[in-house]
């Protein structure tokens, strides 16, 4: 995504600006997907900050981890902060079946709806024009899955 939509994304958003010092996926390269996504991704982040706010939840606790594309669909990973250390430590001793005390309702509800949010979004993706943001389809008959419209479809058959 062209460096400008990505300063937009982490002007309108605190948890999208990039710090290097946290050194993973995203700060390094930022948004890895097509431009035609920008408004996708804008409206998610909308969409999670309304979520806090509904929540009367005042700080963000989200740590952005990888937004690029695969398969022709969006990935947007992140975690919540102090969430990821308790995974990778039961990942790490192969104790797949611990359970952990689950966290209070509240905190669940918010983590569930973001959840929620951010995989209803990957799925909308594959309706998207990946390069230009026009209504799309995934197209399966390249090499690289890609959600493309007609127009842009046609541009890559005549490209290849
Ligand atoms: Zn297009």
């Amino acid at each position: 995504m062209r460096q400008e939509l990505q300063l937009e994304l982490q002007s309108q958003f605190a948890f999208m600006k990039r710090d290097m010092s946290l050194g993973n996926r995203y700060q390094n390269y930022g948004c890895e997907c097509g431009d035609g996504w920008f408004e996708l991704i804008q409206e998610l982040c909308q969409r999670i900050t309304n979520v806090y706010k509904f929540e009367g939840i005042d700080d963000i606790d989200i740590e952005i981890l990888q937004i690029k594309e695969k398969f022709g669909k969006l990935r947007f990973y992140y975690r919540h902060f102090g969430d990821s250390n308790i995974i990778q430590a039961i990942d790490f001793l192969g104790v797949g079946s611990l359970r952990l005390s689950p966290p209070s309702d509240e905190e669940c509800e918010y983590k569930k709806k973001i959840s929620e949010l951010v995989h209803s979004y990957e799925e909308w993706s594959s309706h998207i024009c990946e390069k230009c943001g026009g209504r799309g389809a995934l197209r399966t008959d390249f090499v690289w899955k890609k959600t493309l419209c007609e127009d842009c479809y046609q541009e890559m058959i005549e490209s290849n």
